[in-house]
């Protein structure tokens, strides 16, 4: 048989994206199952994004990832929506296949994926959010569908908090509500609490200003910061007897979503994570 030596193309559009570590889980993932496949990181100013995508059709690509400042806008490029990506109002994993284009959300995937691979399950639970910016609100759109009862949203800007907690409410069968986040506030009631925050990832060493002494013993605590690994979030969660996963297990798992939109194929997370942290040095 003749050598095809035409690469399936996917990436990531982006400004800025030189940092941006995908490229590594994906290759990484493709390799491991001796796929022809490559995965480019993209740099895409908002002005070009409506060409990007028509280079992306004209060149055949089979896929793509959009980070900041694209995953909004670029939903009005897409022939198709998946249904929790239209509650969250983001995109940024999209497939071309047979001419569609199809736009997914897999942050809160990828979260939801997290908790379950650590052996809980959402349904029935209440969770705990901090923060309301896009990786919050992906995630609180898609516990809330994976049979969450009740979604807490604590953050400073309330307009943020209650605009999610409005999608939910109406939306998805479980009910929230939002609480503005006050110095040193006491966490209600709950069995997982996630930092949905910015707050600590490197070089900010700082920790969402909580009472962590009112998280109580057994609970989930996720972060969404995954560098550092151990973030001080999850240092004093743990203190109080809370079990804490790691930002990598969302990072991991929304990439390998990704994966399998494109691929078809299952993704390898131990390969895709291996990768991630020798490049990382975490
Ligand atoms: P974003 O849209 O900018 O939202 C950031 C949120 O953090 C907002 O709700 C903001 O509150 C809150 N916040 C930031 N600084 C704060 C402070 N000093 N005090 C209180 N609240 C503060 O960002 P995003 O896209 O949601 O991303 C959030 C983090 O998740 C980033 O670090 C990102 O790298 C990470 N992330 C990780 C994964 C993963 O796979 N592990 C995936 C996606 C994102 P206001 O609303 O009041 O501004």
């Amino acid at each position: 048989m003749e050598q095809n030596y035409r690469a399936s193309l996917t990436g990531v559009f982006g400004d800025p994206v030189d940092t941006n570590p995908t490229v590594v889980i994906q290759e990484a993932a493709f390799k491991d199952k001796g796929l022809n496949w490559r995965y480019l990181t993209l740099k895409v100013v908002p002005e070009d994004l409506e060409q990007a995508f028509k280079g992306m059709r004209a060149m055949n690509f089979s896929g793509i990832n959009l980070t900041m400042p694209h995953k909004i806008e670029a939903m009005k490029y897409m022939d198709e929506i998946d249904k929790s990506a239209k509650l969250i109002g983001a995109i940024n994993t999209v497939t071309l296949k047979d001419g569609v284009m199809k736009g997914y959300n897999t942050d809160g995937l990828g979260m939801v994926a997290s908790i379950e691979d650590a052996g809980y399950s959402l349904k029935g639970k209440t969770v705990v959010v901090l923060g309301a910016g896009g990786a919050a609100r992906a995630i609180c759109v898609e516990c809330a569908l994976a049979g969450a009862k009740k979604i807490v949203i604590i953050n400073r800007t309330a307009a943020k908090g209650e605009e999610i907690a409005e999608v939910i409410n109406s939306k998805t069968d479980a009910e929230a509500e939002f609480i503005p986040l006050t110095p040193g506030i006491k966490i209600p009631d709950c069995d997982i609490i996630v930092n949905a925050t910015n707050i600590g990832m490197a070089p900010d060493t700082n920790k969402p200003d909580i009472d962590y002494g009112s998280i109580k013993k057994g609970t989930v605590a996720v972060d969404v910061v995954f560098n550092p690994v151990m973030t001080g979030f999850l240092k004093e969660a743990e203190k109080q007897g809370a079990v804490a996963l790691d930002g990598l297990g969302m990072l991991i798992n929304q990439g390998a979503v990704g994966f399998e939109l494109w691929t078809g194929e299952k993704a390898d997370r131990a390969v895709m994570k291996a990768a991630l942290t020798q490049a990382l040095g975490l």
